[in-house]
């Protein structure tokens, strides 16, 4: 066919959309159909103390998917938050994480279980109950369960967001905010918010202690938290540098592949207690 450049770069443009569309259509139906056949699970990685002794872990999302074998989570997280799925997803970690914590509880284990939550799935309507009933259920006390949220959670909607957190604390579980730094939001809500811990993005201690600007950030979380009386803990750990460094530097709690890749949880729970 006889046409304009300009015009072929269109149709090949639309025609590269239109399989994107068509790929994501498919990878939602494989995700409901892998809800359905128990193809998620959760891994767990290891968080430690100054010391180096284990105090609990973070829950990773899991897909192993019969065809495409085993999917990140950056790779269908993002699209489950653009339907529905994400709230089922949301409620099968739920469920799992109060089951491996009242396993850990039953052996007197006092380890701490940190979970993803997303933005929408907190917003949901009747996300209290769940929690509530997903502790229940699994005969867990709240008071090991960490929700991690992230800031983008606290820029619309503030009022709503502090209430049911209130509601979520009275409860006994605590709260995290995750790959603290990237977001956009102010300090401000720090002081506001009933918080537990803040996660140091990976991407701030990836270039420690090296990097003079990302130590001065590093020392700058590490300052104002111990001044609000918040736990620190610092993602992507991965050398034994790094690891002195923030433990010089008042670092409470650390994770990252130093201490330990995430792994099966049903494996790491068999080693407990
Ligand atoms: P995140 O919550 O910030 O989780 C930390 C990610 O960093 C995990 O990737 C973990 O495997 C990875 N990581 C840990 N240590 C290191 C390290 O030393 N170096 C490097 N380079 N990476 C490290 P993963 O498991 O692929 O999860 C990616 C993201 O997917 C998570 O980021 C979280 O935002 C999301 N996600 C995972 N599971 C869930 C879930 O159950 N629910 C929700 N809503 N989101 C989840
Ligand atoms: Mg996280
Ligand atoms: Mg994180
Ligand atoms: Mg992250």
């Amino acid at each position: 066919r006889a046409k304009a450049g300009g015009r072929n770069r269109i149709e090949f443009f639309e025609a590269g959309m239109q399989t994107e569309v068509e790929e994501r259509l498919a990878i939602e139906h494989d995700m409901q159909d892998g809800i359905e056949r128990g193809q998620f699970d959760l891994h767990i990685q290891p968080q430690v103390d100054a010391s180096g002794a284990v105090v609990g872990g973070e829950l990773l999302m899991r897909w192993t998917h019969p065809v495409r074998g085993a999917v990140p989570p950056n790779q269908f997280i993002p699209l489950a938050e653009e339907s529905a799925l994400i709230l089922r997803l949301g409620d099968l970690v739920l469920q799992r994480a109060c089951e491996a914590l009242a396993q850990l509880q039953r052996q007197g284990l006092r380890l701490d279980l940190s979970v993803n939550v997303s933005p929408r799935q907190f917003r949901r309507a009747d996300f209290v109950d769940r929690v509530r009933e997903a502790l229940t259920r699994a005969g867990a006390r709240a008071e090991g369960l960490i929700l991690e949220v992230t800031e983008g959670l606290l820029i619309d909607n503030w009022a709503d967001t502090v209430s049911r957190m209130d509601e979520l604390v009275a409860l006994g579980l605590r709260f995290s905010i995750d790959d603290f730094g990237t977001g956009y939001s102010s300090l401000a809500y720090l002081k506001k918010l009933p918080l537990y811990e803040l996660k140091i993005d990976r991407t701030f201690v990836r270039d420690t202690p090296d990097d003079p600007n990302d130590t001065a950030i590093v020392e700058a979380i590490l300052s104002v938290s111990k001044h609000l009386g918040l736990r620190v803990v610092a993602e992507g750990v991965e050398t034994a540098e790094q690891a002195d460094f923030l433990r010089s530097r008042g670092c409470d709690c650390l994770q990252g592949y130093f201490y330990g890749r995430p792994e099966p949880l049903a494996a790491w729970l068999a080693r407990q207690g």
